[in-house]
C-alpha cells in the first residue's frame, strides 16, 4: 500500500511527466515553423512578469517575431490545431499591464518589441503619418517624427509604453480633451486575426475589425502596423500648476478650459491629501512665481487640487507666450500665491515620468506592486464622487499620485470597443498606488487593494455610471456589466475574428474553446 505522502508525490510527478510531455510536444511543433525569427523556451521569465507585479503566468514559449509573417504562421498553426490544443496567444508590448493581461499561461506570448518591421517612416505626403510597428514604444516615435517637426497629437502620460498596447485600452492623457484618445489618431492598422489572417484595416476598409481592436483589449487581432496622424510639432512648453481648496471650483474650472475653443494644449489635475511639506516638496523645476507668498501658504492639512496645465509654444513665439499665458490664466481662480511655472523643451515635457521611473528604478522601488484603479467618472457625478472618495475612503496620497481630469466624449469615436460613459463629458480618476513589499500598514498591497474594493463598492452603491478604464474583471458577468449594450458586438466580433478565443487570455474575457 501507498502512502498518502508516497501517492502525492507520485501523483505530482505524473503531472510533471505530462506537463513536460506536452511541452514537449508544444515545442516541436513550433520549432517545426519555418519563421524569420525565433521560439524561446527557457528563457521565458519576463514574459511571466509585468507593472503590477501581483500576477505571474509562464507561458511555453516566447516568440521573438522579426516579420508580421513569424506572427501569421504562429497563429495560423495554432488555430489549425483547432479545440484539441489548449496553446493560447498574448502579445506582449512593454508589459506594462497590471493584470497579467500579457501573459498566456503556458501559451506562447509574443515579444512585440522584437517586430521591427515595418521600419518607422515619417510621411508628408497629402496628410502627414507616421507608419509605425505595433511593437514600436511612443518615445521612439516622437523622437523620429521630431526629425521631421513632426509629432503625434495624443499621447499618454508615459512614453515608454507600445504602439499595440496602447491603442488596445485608448491611450489618455492632458491632450485627449481636444484630439480625443489615441484611437481617435490612427489612420490605418494591419491587424492579424485569430485565424492567422493578416488583414490591412481603417475606417474604410475592413471598419468592424478597424473599430474593434482600437480599444477591443487585445480580443480581435494583434496589431503589427499602425499608420499615427502627425500634426506639426512645437520645441517649447510652459508647464504650470495651480492649487485650489475647493473641488467645485475646481473642477468646473477643467471644464470651463476643455470646453473652450483658444485654450491649453494640455490640462490635467491631481489630489493631494495629507502631505505635509508640500511646497518644499514640490518638482525642483517648478518655481513659484512669488517665492516670497508661496513659502507663507499652509494648507492646515486640508485636501488641495492641483490644477495641471501646459502651453506649447516655438522658440520664434518667445515673446507673446507670456502674455498669452497670463491671459489664459486670468480666467481662473486659483490660489494665487500657488501659481508654479517652469519651462521645459517638449521632449522633456512629454519624457516627464521618465525622470521619476528612472530614480524609483535606481531605489528599487519601481518594481514594487502596483495596484492601480482607473475609472471614468460621468460629469454630472463627479462630485458626489470626490465627496465620498477624497479625504473619506482615501485618507492620504503618499502611496502614489490621484490623477483627475475631464475629457470630452465628442473627441471619442463610438464604433471603437473601448467603454466609457454616457456622458458628453466624463473624468479619468487614476488610483497610481504602489505598494510596499511586506509591510503591513497603510501602503501594503492588502490596505490598497481594500481600499480600491471601497472604492469600487461606493461608486455601485451610488449610481455613479462610473466605468473601469484598463479595466479587471474576473467574472464573465462582469465583463458583460462592463460592456453593457456593447456586448453582444464585442462577443460578435470575437465569433468573427479570434472564434477560438487563442488571443490575449490575459485579459480573463473569454475561455479557449474545448
Ligand atoms: P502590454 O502590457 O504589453 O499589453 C497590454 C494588453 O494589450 C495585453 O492584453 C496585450 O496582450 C495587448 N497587446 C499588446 N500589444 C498588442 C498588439 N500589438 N496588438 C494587440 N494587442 C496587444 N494609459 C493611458 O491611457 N494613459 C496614461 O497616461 C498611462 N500611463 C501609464 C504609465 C505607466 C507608468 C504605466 C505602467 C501604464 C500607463 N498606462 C497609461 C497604461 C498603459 O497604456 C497600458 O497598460 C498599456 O497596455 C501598456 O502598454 P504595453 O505596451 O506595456 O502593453
Amino acid at each position: 500500500m501507498l502512502s498518502t505522502r508516497s501517492f502525492m508525490l507520485l501523483f505530482l510527478s505524473c503531472i510533471a511527466v505530462r506537463m513536460n510531455l506536452c511541452f514537449t510536444g508544444i515545442h516541436s511543433s513550433l520549432k517545426m515553423l519555418s519563421i524569420n525569427g525565433h521560439f524561446e523556451f527557457d528563457k521565458v521569465q519576463f514574459a511571466a512578469r509585468d507593472f503590477g507585479n501581483r500576477y505571474q503566468y509562464y507561458p511555453a514559449a516566447v516568440l521573438h517575431p522579426s516579420s508580421v509573417s513569424d506572427i501569421a504562421m504562429t497563429i495560423e498553426h495554432i488555430w489549425k490545431m483547432g479545440p484539441r490544443s489548449e496553446l493560447t496567444v498574448a502579445a506582449r508590448g512593454h508589459g506594462h499591464s497590471l493584470h497579467g493581461q500579457a501573459q498566456a499561461h503556458q501559451g506562447v506570448v509574443i515579444n512585440m518589441e522584437s517586430l521591427q518591421d515595418p521600419q518607422m517612416q515619417v510621411h508628408t505626403r497629402n496628410f502627414t503619418y507616421v507608419d509605425v510597428s505595433g511593437g514600436e514604444l511612443w518615445i521612439n516615435i516622437l523622437h523620429e517624427s521630431l526629425k521631421y517637426g513632426l509629432t503625434p497629437k495624443s499621447w499618454t502620460d508615459y512614453l515608454h509604453l507600445t504602439v499595440g498596447g496602447t491603442l488596445s485600452n485608448a491611450g489618455i492623457s492632458g491632450q485627449a480633451f481636444r484630439h480625443g484618445p489615441q484611437i481617435s489618431n490612427v489612420h490605418q492598422l494591419e491587424v492579424v486575426t485569430g485565424k492567422g489572417d493578416v488583414v490591412s484595416c481603417s475606417k474604410e476598409q475592413n471598419s468592424d475589425l478597424f473599430y474593434g481592436v482600437l480599444g477591443g483589449l487585445g480580443q480581435f487581432g494583434i496589431i503589427t502596423r499602425a499608420k499615427i496622424l502627425l500634426e506639426p510639432a512645437p520645441t517649447m512648453v510652459k508647464w504650470i500648476r495651480v492649487l485650489y481648496l475647493d473641488f467645485t471650483t475646481f473642477s468646473s474650472e477643467q471644464e470651463l478650459l476643455i470646453s473652450a475653443e483658444n485654450t491649453f494644449d494640455y490640462i490635467e489635475g491631481f489630489v493631494i491629501i495629507n502631505r505635509t511639506g508640500l511646497l518644499n516638496n514640490w518638482r525642483s523645476s517648478f518655481n513659484p512665481q512669488d517665492p516670497v507668498q508661496a513659502s507663507q501658504f499652509k494648507s492646515d492639512g486640508k485636501i488641495l487640487y492641483c490644477l495641471e496645465l501646459a502651453k506649447y509654444f516655438h522658440h520664434t513665439e518667445d515673446n507673446i507666450i507670456d502674455q498669452e499665458v497670463t491671459r489664459l490664466l486670468s480666467q481662473l481662480s486659483y490660489i494665487p500665491s500657488t501659481l508654479f511655472i517652469s519651462e521645459v523643451t517638449y521632449v522633456e515635457f512629454l519624457d516627464r515620468v521618465q525622470v521619476s521611473a528612472v530614480k524609483l528604478q535606481s531605489k528599487g522601488l519601481w518594481e514594487v506592486p502596483h495596484p492601480w484603479l482607473n475609472l471614468l467618472v460621468p460629469k454630472s457625478k463627479i462630485k458626489k464622487f470626490a465627496e465620498g472618495v477624497f479625504g473619506n475612503i482615501l485618507k492620504e496620497t503618499s502611496n502614489g499620485p490621484v490623477l483627475i481630469y475631464p475629457l470630452n466624449k465628442s473627441k471619442w469615436d463610438n464604433r471603437t470597443s473601448v467603454v466609457i460613459p454616457e456622458e458628453e463629458i466624463f473624468y479619468l480618476v487614476a488610483f497610481l498606488t504602489s505598494a510596499v513589499p511586506f509591510s503591513r500598514g497603510n501602503n501594503s498591497l492588502e490596505y490598497i487593494l481594500a481600499q480600491n474594493m471601497r472604492i469600487l463598492e461606493f461608486c455601485r452603491t451610488a449610481n455613479l455610471g462610473a466605468k473601469q478604464y484598463l479595466p479587471h474583471y474576473t467574472t464573465r458577468n462582469e465583463w458583460q456589466a462592463h460592456f453593457g449594450p456593447m456586448w453582444e458586438t464585442y462577443v460578435q466580433r470575437k465569433k468573427a475574428y479570434d472564434p477560438l478565443a487563442i488571443l490575449a487570455p490575459g485579459q480573463r474575457i473569454f475561455q479557449k474553446a474545448k
